[in-house]
């Protein structure tokens, strides 16, 4: 684990270290090697407020990797990434940048949902459990407050019989509206989906990406990464394809699904369009 005091960080240079533009989501020049190996090899990418982005690529690409590194649960091995106007990471004083405890990185996180592709709701919870839990011991919610909210967001992923129940008694799709509805309980100004259907049984996809497409209608911002081009095309304002760690092209879904400019693009939609 991470835990770098103030004193022993070395202080970088704040310059420069401002977010550019209004983008939610700003990610610039962001490397991550595991050892010696490099995964992300320079992604530079802005997601604006209220956009829907898709994220395609072929196994091993490091979509789930850049995702973690968004809502830093990698850190970068280099570049800066801003969330919602902060340098994720770090904290700035006069005019020196410092690394954040871990504690102060949970904080900025609090901020960003995220869905994963295996439905990791807390077994020995009840699904309403499992949604307040985080209000009300990270953001010390009261729990009456908490439970009248998760009530509203069980309504809104159409499950508002669930709550009582298991996880276990739940079938994947229902698994996963109730994750979504406990990302979201948390309010966060960014929701992160890495291939949130890809464990479904095909019946229960579409129940899932109704939800998601609910939420992009209700203006949430989203980074989705998926196989689902359906969705993309339909539900994303912006589809990035990445392949080796960088980002081969990117633009509409229509432009990009249509008329993909490079070969590595084409051979990857000829796959799986
Ligand atoms: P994708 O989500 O596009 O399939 P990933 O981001 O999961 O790709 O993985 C990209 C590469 O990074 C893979 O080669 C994977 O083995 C490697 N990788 C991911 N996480 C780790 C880790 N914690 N340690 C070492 N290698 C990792
Ligand atoms: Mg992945």
């Amino acid at each position: 684990t991470r835990d770098h005091g103030e004193q022993e960080a070395a202080p970088e240079t704040a310059e420069g270290a401002a977010a550019p533009g209004d983008a939610l989501v700003v990610a610039e020049n962001v490397h991550k090697s595991f050892g010696r190996l490099e995964v992300l090899k320079g992604i530079d990418l802005q997601v604006r407020r209220g956009e829907v982005m898709c994220i395609v690529g072929p196994s091993g690409s490091g979509k789930s990797t850049f995702l973690r590194c968004v809502n830093h649960l990698e850190k970068l091995t280099a570049g800066r990434l801003w969330v919602n106007g902060e340098l994720m990471g770090y904290r700035q004083k006069r005019g020196r940048l410092y690394e954040l405890r871990d504690s102060e990185i949970a904080a900025q996180r609090s901020d960003i949902g995220m869905v994963f592709q295996r439905f990791n709701l807390f077994p020995h919870l009840t699904v309403l459990g499992n949604i307040v839990e985080a209000p009300v011991q990270v953001k010390r919610v009261p729990r009456a407050r908490a439970t009248e909210r998760a009530m509203e967001l069980l309504e809104r992923v159409g499950l508002p019989d669930k709550a009582n129940a298991y996880p276990e008694q739940l079938s994947g799709g229902q698994q996963q509206r109730v994750a979504i509805a406990r990302a979201l309980a948390m309010e966060p100004s960014l929701m992160l989906f890495d291939e949130p259907t890809s464990a479904l049984d095909p019946e229960l996809v579409g129940e899932v990406l109704d939800v998601m497409q609910d939420l992009a209608g209700g203006g949430m911002t989203m980074v989705v990464v998926t196989h689902e081009m359906g969705f993309a095309r339909e539900v994303g304002d912006s589809l990035v394809f990445m392949d080796d760690g960088v980002v081969v092209e990117s633009g509409s879904p229509a432009e990009v699904l249509s008329n993909p400019r490079h070969e590595r693009t084409q051979a990857f939609l000829s796959k799986v369009l």
